[in-house]
Parts: structure tokens; C-alpha cells; sequence
């Protein structure tokens, strides 16, 4: 068992109550994934997922008939919400939505929400971002070797700053590394410091990572995406479905799993479970208890600029 799971919510008793219309209905065709099957599959993890979700302001990927259909990311509050889905007013026209508990997210199965992407801040102060992530985008022709190398370097380019970081699949085709930061500094702070990491990761190897977003450049390199870690920029949660073939779940690892076996849709609603199961320890040990902030010469450097 996990050490988290003892910290558990009470999932079932909050399941009765919540009413999913069409829970028949198929939203992955691949592993016949339905609506009601996503609730139990969130209901089920939930002591796992509920922590990377409540109280951030999140953008959602709605496909209301299934993952092979129409999807489109939804940002702001819409009708028809459950009454569990809060709202929190992030300086837009429209408030954004974010959720408190398990009733919050099978709300937003209930809506048709197949994945789940927060700020890097949450409702207590969403000006502070309490984590950073960077987004290994491998272009064409990169090896999944090269990816975890890519991964690995982000790591210690980060630890040797102080900052321990932790590794998780996107659930598509790349790695995302995270690393939690008490909320003390603002967004531009944080955004130039985490570019300031990947743009040395590109001057000291221009042959492997690549900074610039335009696709044209990744041929054979990774894009270290840090645009992610902007105010109202977004990643996909971990623990979030995936919108894709076979119901990917963007799933934590601990370090040492990275392997060429282990691609990024490798843990799907279909194996999660078992995964979680079966884990001595939890793979992200210490990620919501470690207290560390960006070193020093971060700040004053954002602001030369
Ligand atoms: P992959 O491993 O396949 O790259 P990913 O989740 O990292 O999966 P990206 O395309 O790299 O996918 O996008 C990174 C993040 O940027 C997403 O998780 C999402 O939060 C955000 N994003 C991407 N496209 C959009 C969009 N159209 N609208 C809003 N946010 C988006
Ligand atoms: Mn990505
Ligand atoms: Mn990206």
C-alpha cells in the first residue's frame, strides 16, 4: 500500500449522489472506456488525483461525445455546471472553475471533461506559483532514450540550484519534470528563471534541446517547453486522463523507472490501478511536503531584462 493512502478521502460514500447523465456512453472506443467507467476510475484513485487537482484554476478539455470526437479547451465558467464546481475570479471577463473535492470532479466528468489542466498557483494566492514544469517536447526522430536523458538533465540542472523535482508521463508523447516551490515569487519571476534554465540547456548542447517553440527547429532535438509555467499557462495534471487513444493517464514516476519500456502513454485507465497497487512507496515521496524556493539571483536576473 502507499503511504498516501492512509491520508485517503472517503471515495465511495461521495460517489452516491453524483448523477451522470448517458453513463453508457463511450468516450475511449479503444479498452471501452464509458462515462461511468471514467467516474469509477476517478472515484478510485481519488485519494491519488484529488491532491494535483482542488483549488487551482483549471482549463479543461471537454469532448462530450468521447476522445475521438470533437474536444475543445474550455478556460472560463459555462452553464449547466454541477453545484460542486466552484468558481474563482482570476482577473478575466468570466470567472475560471476549479474544484474542492471528489462530488468537484466527477462534476466535471459529468460535463464531459477528459482532461484536466490547472494553473501552476492556487485559489490562495493565485499570483505565486507553487511549482514549475517543464514540458519535453521530442521532435521527430528523437529517441524516447533521448527524452529521458533530456528529462534527467532538467533534474540536475534544478538540484543543483537546490530544487528537487520529480518526473511524470504526459500521457502523450513526452515528459513533464515538476518541481513544487513555496509560493513566494511572481509569475515573471518564476516564467524567466525556468527559461533561463532551458535556454543554458540549449547553449551547452544546440545538437539536443531547443528553447524556441517553432516546430520547424525541434527536427531531431526536444523543445524544453518552460512557456508552461506563465500566468494562466497550463499542464496537464498528473493523475488527468488523456483525450487520446487507449485512455493515457499522465501518471508520476519515481526517478529511477525511466526506462525505454516505460513510454509516455504507458499507464492508462486500464493499468493505473494496478500500478498504484502494487507500489512500495509513493513515487513522488515528499512532493507536497518539500519547502524550497528559486535560488537567489533568480529575481534580480528577471529584472536586468
Ligand atoms: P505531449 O507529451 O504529447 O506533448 P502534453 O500534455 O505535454 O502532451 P503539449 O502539446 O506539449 O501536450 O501541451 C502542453 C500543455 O499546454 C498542455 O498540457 C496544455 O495544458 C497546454 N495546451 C496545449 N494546447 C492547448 C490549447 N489549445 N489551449 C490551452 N492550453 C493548451
Ligand atoms: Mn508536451
Ligand atoms: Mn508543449
Amino acid at each position: 500500500g502507499s503511504g498516501r493512502a492512509s491520508a485517503a478521502p472517503a471515495a465511495e460514500a461521495d460517489l452516491s449522489g453524483v448523477r451522470l447523465t448517458h453513463p453508457e456512453r463511450v468516450l475511449w472506443e479503444e479498452g471501452g472506456v464509458t462515462k461511468q467507467g471514467l467516474a469509477d476510475f476517478y472515484a478510485d484513485i481519488a485519494a491519488w488525483a484529488l491532491p494535483h487537482l482542488v483549488n487551482r484554476p483549471l482549463s479543461l478539455v471537454r469532448c462530450p461525445n468521447g476522445a475521438g470526437k470533437q474536444c475543445f479547451f474550455q478556460k472560463h465558467r459555462w452553464e449547466g455546471l454541477s453545484p460542486d464546481i466552484r468558481f474563482v475570479d482570476v482577473g478575466d471577463a468570466e470567472p475560471m472553475t476549479f474544484i474542492e473535492d471528489l462530488r468537484g470532479l466527477l462534476g466535471l466528468v459529468q460535463a464531459g471533461v477528459l482532461e484536466i489542466h490547472p494553473w501552476g498557483s492556487t485559489i490562495a494566492d493565485i499570483e505565486k506559483p507553487d511549482r514549475i514544469i517543464f514540458d519535453l517536447d521530442p521532435g521527430d526522430d528523437v529517441s524516447w532514450s533521448q527524452v529521458i536523458d533530456g528529462a534527467l538533465e532538467v533534474r540536475q540542472r534544478l538540484g543543483r540550484d537546490g530544487l528537487e523535482s520529480f518526473v511524470k508521463t504526459s500521457g502523450g508523447k513526452g515528459l513533464h519534470v515538476v518541481a513544487p516551490l513555496t509560493p513566494l515569487a511572481d509569475w515573471e519571476t518564476v516564467k524567466d528563471y525556468t527559461r533561463g534554465v532551458v535556454e543554458a540547456m540549449e547553449t551547452d548542447a544546440p545538437s539536443l534541446y531547443v528553447a524556441n517553440m517553432a516546430k520547424r527547429l525541434r527536427k531531431g532535438r526536444i523543445f524544453v517547453d518552460y512557456l508552461r509555467n506563465g500566468r494562466g499557462a497550463t499542464a496537464v495534471a498528473a493523475f488527468s486522463t488523456r483525450a487520446r487513444d487507449g485512455a493515457p493517464v499522465s501518471t508520476p514516476l519515481a526517478w529511477d523507472e525511466l526506462s525505454e519500456a516505460l513510454k509516455a502513454d504507458h499507464f492508462r485507465i486500464g493499468n493505473l490501478r494496478q500500478r498504484l497497487d502494487f507500489l512500495a512507496a509513493d513515487p513522488w515521496d515528499g512532493f507536497f511536503d518539500l519547502r524550497q524556493t528559486l535560488p537567489k539571483a533568480a529575481g534580480r536576473k528577471s529584472r536586468k531584462k
